[in-house]
């Protein structure tokens, strides 16, 4: 088969894309910025998906379209971009997919467009009504119509996954990494929370600052802390490749990530241990995050078993993270 792969720079596609190339497949990649793969049987455009002559390029002669690219921030400065990237720019990848004639296309959206941080059940099964409380959901949701739509008025195949938050395990322990910095180190934590402009939130960080970097235990205004899925790139790189090729994914829509939510009071104590990091705790205002998405669904019609839980990928963090320390 020949494939195309977009978002092929980004942490999910570059490896998908190196994947399907380890099993025989042709692929052609479509980002922003190169990818870096060095194949043969590898090929790419480099170029924006709202571009509808690149969009075009890269899909002639494929059999199916992954479509893995997307902009995802948080910042309203971003919000042109946003939606440029993620809904003009799958409608046009939907378009020129179809009209070059492939086969499937499988869209990678997110558990935002619940929202999985305030659902209204859980776990979050695929039923929980749609309702996203942030542009990128609101962005992923639109993309996920257009994906329907594509489906309903085109022969095309389309399939619908609803990405966990997905890390390769090496970031996270990196305090330099877009999400895991923030998500469990002090320094960054300040930093982002600065961003977003949350004084309080920012207040209280600085209190535990004792001046050298800190791991910190997240809760929330009660005490609670922390509760959510981080799902390994192999895992998804799994899931998509069910996506691709199995008969029953067809029309789906299916949660993809770790079977077992990451609770942040296990997972911040474990982290500390092993890396001597000293660890603080910090209760931040409002409900926090705290939730449980079922992956029921993919597991029992496409056969999906995720193998790297947050214990395996911890071991591997531990790992680089050692590596950087020397
Ligand atoms: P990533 O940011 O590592 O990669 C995304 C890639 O898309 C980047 O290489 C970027 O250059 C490219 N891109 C962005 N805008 C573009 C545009 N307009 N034209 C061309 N290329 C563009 O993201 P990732 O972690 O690999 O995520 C893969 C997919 O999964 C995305 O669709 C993302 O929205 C979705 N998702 C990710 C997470 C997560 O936690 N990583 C969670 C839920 C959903």
């Amino acid at each position: 088969m020949k494939i195309l792969v977009t978002g092929s720079a980004g942490r999910v596609g570059s490896f998908v894309a190196r994947q399907l190339l380890g099993e025989g497949h042709r692929v052609r990649g479509f980002d922003l910025k190169p990818s870096g793969i060095n194949s043969p049987e590898f090929d790419e455009v480099v170029g924006d998906f709202d571009d509808a002559a690149a969009a075009q390029r890269a899909s002639n002669g494929v059999d199916a379209v992954l479509h893995l690219g997307a902009f995802m921030s948080w910042l309203p400065a971003d919000r042109d971009r946003l939606y440029r990237a993620n809904v003009d720019g799958t409608r046009i990848v939907l378009e020129a997919a179809a009209a070059a004639k492939v086969g499937r296309f499988v869209f990678a959206s997110s558990g935002e467009v619940y929202p999985e941080n305030k659902p209204e059940f859980q776990p979050v099964t695929e039923d929980h009504p749609a309702r996203p409380l942030s542009p990128y959901g609101v962005t992923k949701l639109l993309g996920e119509e257009l994906v329907k739509f594509q489906g309903r008025v085109s022969p095309m195949e389309t399939v619908i996954l609803r990405f966990s938050h997905t890390q390769n395990a090496s970031e996270l322990l990196d305090p330099t990494s877009f999400f895991s910095g923030p998500r469990f180190f002090l320094h960054p934590k300040i930093r982002q929370q600065e961003g977003f402009g949350n004084a309080l939130a920012v207040e209280k960080l600085k209190a535990l600052d004792i001046g050298e970097e800190a791991l910190v235990l997240t809760r929330n205004e009660n005490g609670r802390p922390f509760r959510m899925h981080i799902t390994d790139t192999r895992d998804m790189a799994k899931g998509i490749l069910l996506a691709l090729t199995h008969a029953k994914a067809v029309g789906g829509i299916f949660n993809l990530g770790a079977t077992e939510p990451v609770d942040f009071a296990d997972i911040l104590p474990a982290m500390a241990k092993k890396t001597g990091l000293p660890l603080v705790a910090v209760d931040l205002p409002g409900a926090g995050v705290w939730y449980h998405t079922s992956n029921a669904r993919i597991r029992e019609t496409l056969g999906f078993e995720p193998e790297w839980p947050i214990t395996r990928m911890l071991d591997e963090a531990v790992s680089a993270w050692t590596r950087r320390q020397t």
